[in-house]
């Protein structure tokens, strides 16, 4: 065991590694409420597409279209079909799909509708406007105005679009039921119907966007008590229970990596004195105060972690060698010691003790016995008159 004091003196069994206590930003990814609407959109895309190639099959050999234009007929068929394909192809993204990426893939999505919705437009018109049989017109009719509703039902996330697919479903079929010279009852009734769906579109788009602002909400909520339950409220820096967590999980690799990995242990030296001498409010702030030093002299959250243990005691797990990390401790330590702590109104002098262990694979499983071996180092600092870094020999 090394123990460095405050006047660089050298306490119980020197030298141990202790040689001067040394030793293309990417594109914004998407929102979640972005990806979702994808993944819902791509979802129904592929619900309604065998049903135009249906209907059209079922209205256009009712009507007589099959006999009369049959090469048309088919024609019209065939691109439905073509169009169903592409729906079918239409694939989602990965989670940290860049925004710009899931807008184009929406895009694609909508283009595909619209191009349905037109070409029904086109091919239902040219039936009602050919065809002398009430029954096949009806059929054409009903087609519309079923394919109208469940656009209306199932495509509520972009309004503009929504309004221009169900334009092209119905009002084509309207026109030509006045155009054929229909009773007034059903030019009415289809009238009413139209409002109706253009009603029941608008109620499911605001209906979706007050689902995606719940899930945003239930989203943020998530991540703040994931947050919270991570960070320590006073200081801000991670907690026990995250130190924990990434002690394991630093361990587990050190072992199976061979990577060196190095815990410090910190505990305030007379920190009692400070709250009974300033107040408990003068020793949270000296907490905070210490806390922001001590991340600052251990920056590198990728492979660093500097954490607060409970009261005044703090950890830094340092992915990197014992004589490195040893010198830092020290450094900061010896920087403590000589400049106060800046609070707002006034500046306070505290010291630290420090236990420093490096990790062992033959001692150290999941990271208790690294623990330990810090603790007793920092028991040792303490021992030796405080304001010290003691470096606990290799298991
Ligand atoms: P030592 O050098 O042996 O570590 O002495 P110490 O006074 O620092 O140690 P002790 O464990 O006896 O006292 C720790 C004190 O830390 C007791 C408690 O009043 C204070 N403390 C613990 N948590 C907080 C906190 O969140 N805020 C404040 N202001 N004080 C705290
Ligand atoms: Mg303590
Ligand atoms: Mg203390």
């Amino acid at each position: 065991m090394t123990v460095r004091t405050h006047g660089g003196k050298v306490a119980a069994g020197e030298e141990q590694g202790m040689s001067g206590i040394t030793s293309a930003p990417g594109a914004q990814a998407a929102p979640p409420r972005l990806q979702q609407e994808l993944a819902e959109t791509l979802q129904r895309l592929r619900l309604g597409g065998p049903f135009y190639v249906l209907l059209w099959l079922l209205a256009g050999t009712a009507s007589g279209l099959w006999e009369r234009a049959r090469w048309p007929f088919l024609l019209v068929a065939l691109v439905f079909l073509l169009l169903n394909l592409l729906r079918f192809q239409v694939r989602g993204l990965p989670d940290g799909a860049s925004e710009s990426a899931v807008r184009r893939r929406l895009d694609w999505i909508w283009t595909l509708l619209l191009a349905n919705s037109a070409l029904w437009s086109v091919a239902v018109a040219w039936l009602l406007l050919t065809t002398p049989s009430e029954s096949a017109r009806t059929v054409a009719a009903i087609s519309s105005y079923a394919f109208a509703t469940a656009f209306a039902h199932n495509f509520p996330m972009r309004l503009r679009e929504a309004f221009i697919a169900l334009g092209l479903l119905y009002l084509p079929t309207l026109g030509a039921l006045v155009a054929n010279g229909s009773r007034l009852e059903l030019i009415a009734v289809s009238c009413l119907y139209l409002l109706y769906v253009s009603l029941a579109l608008r109620r499911s788009h605001g209906e979706y966007r007050q689902r995606l602002d719940l899930e945003d909400e239930l989203r943020r909520q998530r991540d703040l008590f994931e947050q919270q339950s991570r960070r320590d409220g006073l200081t801000g820096l991670a907690n026990r229970r995250r130190f924990s967590a990434t002690l394991g999980d630093w361990c587990a690799r050190a072992r199976t990596d061979g990577d060196a990995l190095v815990l410090l242990l910190l505990d305030l030296d007379h920190f009692k004195s400070i709250n009974d001498r300033h107040g408990h409010a003068a020793g949270d702030a000296c907490l905070c105060v210490f806390s922001a030093r001590l991340q600052a002299a251990f920056p590198d959250t990728g492979r660093e972690l500097v954490a607060r243990l409970g009261g005044e005691e703090f950890g830094v797990l340092v992915r990197g060698g014992l004589d490195e990390t040893a010198r830092r401790a020290d450094e900061f330590r010896a920087a403590l010691a000589a400049q106060p702590l800046a609070l707002p109104d006034n500046a306070l002098h505290c010291s630290v003790s420090i236990g420093v262990a490096a990790f062992d694979p033959r001692r150290d499983g999941e990271g208790e016995a690294l623990y330990h071996a810090a603790d007793t180092a920092l028991y040792r600092a303490k021992a030796a008159g405080r304001d010290a870094v003691a470096v606990a020999d290799p298991g």
